[in-house]
């Protein structure tokens, strides 16, 4: 079935920004020729563009800092955790997210500054906070009753040289919100796991406000992810202006990419314009606003690069399967991502409709059920564009897979900062 390209789709424009195409056609990340990433380090593999990360990031903090100057800028770092992008985020001025334990040990050991460490997560081990407190995070989030209790005991039990002993935390509140996004991850409605509900979030706040070892800062929200509209995070600021005054607002993040032709994702600035607009309203003129972008700060970024494996015609159907998958690219199979995809030494032009799969035992293993792929053939170069956000995270070892490595491009040189896995990473922790 031939397909033709929508035609106001610039395919590059999904690539990230300063993608090119050289003289045969073939894209350009970064200035290094696909098929040259691809030779180098073999596929599948992770492309990321530095440039555009940084760019990003200071978009965020600038944007913020011009709208809201008392405010910072903080990666939500389980979208892209490998010590590379810690340490590119830190560099810029960004405070960093972390959830759990090897969150915490990633980004400490990417030096990032522990007091803009703000520390995430609604079944914080005993010993998880314990880290955060000696490590002296600037942060920790109180999720439920249980991390106030735990965070007591841990304080009584430790003098913390970093803080005096007094740990500066806020409070995670359920709004009730429900953005228009996959209910995997909407994360602000009344039965949502994480945070506290109006009411027990004001309980908690009573309680914080009583501790001689907990200091409350304020409170934090954070409605979901791959948000494509700004009504739901003007909303989130009215729903905690309603617990009264703090000197912290932490309005978490959530702001959607631009994976496919069809989405149009509000811009950072339009994003960061709808919460200030009401944080001028509603909220203390010296409070001090937190934000934490995740996907949105990395997913430009991404490029996956795959060989064609197998193509299979039949039944009305063109299946080009790859070499990855589910095992580098959940976001499919968990949250139905839809992404695009093309033949990187032939990106552009009309197509035929296929199913671009992986190599996993499962149906849902597929990468895009709907892509316009010009005479894909075995040992083609797929490239599969943003996805930096939530894919390196969720890399897997299902059916043997080794962990694709993640390669840094930047005015032409490419460098690696994660490896790819060997059949040795596979048997380490195999006890035989
Ligand atoms: C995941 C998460 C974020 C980031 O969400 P994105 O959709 O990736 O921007 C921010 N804050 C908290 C608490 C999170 O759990």
């Amino acid at each position: 079935m031939a397909a033709q390209r929508d035609p106001g789709a610039d395919l590059v424009g999904l690539f990230p920004p300063g993608t090119t195409l050289d003289g045969s056609g073939a894209l350009v990340l970064g200035g290094v020729p696909a098929p040259e990433l691809a030779a180098t380090y073999g596929t599948p593999a992770l492309v990321v563009d530095e440039v555009a990360i940084r760019a990003r990031a200071r978009r965020y903090a600038d944007g913020l800092a011009a709208r809201w100057p008392n405010s910072r800028a903080t990666f939500a770092s389980k979208a892209f955790p490998c010590t590379a992008v810690y340490r590119l985020l830190a560099e810029e001025g960004l405070g960093i997210d972390v959830a759990g334990g090897g969150e915490l040990t990633l980004a400490l050991a990417a030096g990032a500054d522990p007091a803009g460490l703000v520390v995430h997560g609604n079944a914080k081990t005993e010993e998880e906070l314990r880290l955060a407190v000696e490590a002296g995070a600037g942060t920790i989030v109180v999720d439920n009753f249980d991390d106030i209790d735990k965070l007591e005991k841990i304080l009584r039990d430790t003098a913390n040289a970093t803080t005096g002993g007094e740990q500066p935390v806020l409070v995670r509140v359920t709004p009730d919100i429900r953005p228009d996004t996959h209910e995997a991850i909407s994360t602000g409605q009344n039965g949502s796991k994480f945070g506290l509900l109006l009411p027990q979030a004001r309980e908690a706040i009573a309680r914080l406000r009583g501790s001689d070892r907990l200091r409350l800062d304020g409170v934090h929200v954070h409605v979901g992810s791959q948000i494509l509209d700004t009504a739901p995070f003007a909303q989130a600021v009215e729903a905690v202006a309603e617990l009264g005054e703090f000197a912290v607002y932490d309005l978490g993040g959530g702001l959607g990419s631009r994976y496919t032709y069809a989405d149009r994702p509000p811009t950072v600035e339009e994003y960061l314009d709808a919460m200030i607009d009401v944080a001028r309203r509603l909220l203390p003129a010296d409070a001090r606003i937190l934000i934490e972008p995740g996907r949105s700060m990395v997913a430009e970024a991404g490029v996956s690069l795959y060989r064609v494996v197998s193509v299979k015609r039949g039944g009305g159907h063109t299946f080009v399967a790859v070499d990855g998958g589910m095992g580098d690219n959940l976001e499919v199979s968990l949250y139905q991502q839809r992404f695009e995809a093309a033949v990187a030494t032939r990106p552009t032009g009309e197509g035929e409709l296929c199913r671009l799969v992986g190599r996993h035992c499962e149906s849902g293993d597929t990468l895009s059920a709907g892509v316009p792929l010009q005479d894909p053939q075995v040992g083609d170069l797929i490239a599969v564009p943003v996805t930096g956000a939530y894919t390196y995270a969720l890399s897997n070892n299902y059916n043997g897979a080794r962990r694709p490595p993640v390669v840094f491009v930047k005015d032409g040189a490419h460098r690696a900062v994660v490896r790819r896995e060997t059949y040795a990473d596979l048997m380490r922790r195999d006890l035989p």
